[in-house]
């Protein structure tokens, strides 16, 4: 399949937040998953889950071959490797050592059982969008064909500031 920019969003609330997102970096160059631009590092208040440690958050551009199913199973390896529980007694949007989660596939919509693009949360989520508009202000939204900045007011509820470039 010829290479495709998709976004992906990057996050950590456990142990050293910074490694795990510069880890995940790596990662995704080791799996041929190009970043192409990246966005700062922001730290966030947690949103759906209250009374677990802030975030770390940021998005990346990447260039893939893979096909989106494809992707999504190599991003859940990379979470595996390092070292994020599933399951069991992890609290499902609870505190993670790295969560990777895919936000567009060039213009694609999908709806499966695993993998939905856009992701399904993304628009009210100040996290991703900020990052997001940081490294393409002009993208749109797929779903709508508006400009992704039409929808940042509506998600700016969420405490959150710039940590480093
Ligand atoms: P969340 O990211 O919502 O906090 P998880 O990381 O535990 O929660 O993801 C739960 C499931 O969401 C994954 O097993 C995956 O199959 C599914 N999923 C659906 N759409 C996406 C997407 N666009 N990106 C990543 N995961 C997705
Ligand atoms: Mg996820």
């Amino acid at each position: 399949m010829p290479a495709k920019v998709v976004y992906l969003s990057l996050g950590s609330n456990l142990g050293d937040r910074e490694k795990f997102l510069n880890d995940a970096l790596e990662l995704l160059a080791q799996h041929q998953i190009q970043v192409i631009a990246r966005s700062s590092v922001y730290e966030t208040e947690p949103q759906d889950v209250a009374n677990q440690p802030w975030f770390l958050n940021m998005v990346v551009a990447c260039e893939t071959r893979y096909f989106p199913l494809q992707l999504l199973t190599v991003l859940q390896r990379i979470e595996r490797d390092l070292g994020r529980v599933r399951g069991g007694s992890a609290v499902r949007r609870g505190p993670r050592s790295i969560d990777l989660d895919i936000l567009l596939f060039g213009n694609a919509i999908l709806e499966m059982a695993q993998l939905t693009i856009p992701h399904p949360r993304m628009l009210e989520r100040r996290f991703v969008l900020e990052p997001l508009l940081e490294i393409a202000p002009d993208l749109k939204f797929p779903l709508t064909n508006k400009p992704l900045r039409n929808y940042l007011a509506a998600a700016s509820g969420q405490k959150l500031h710039k940590r480093s470039s």
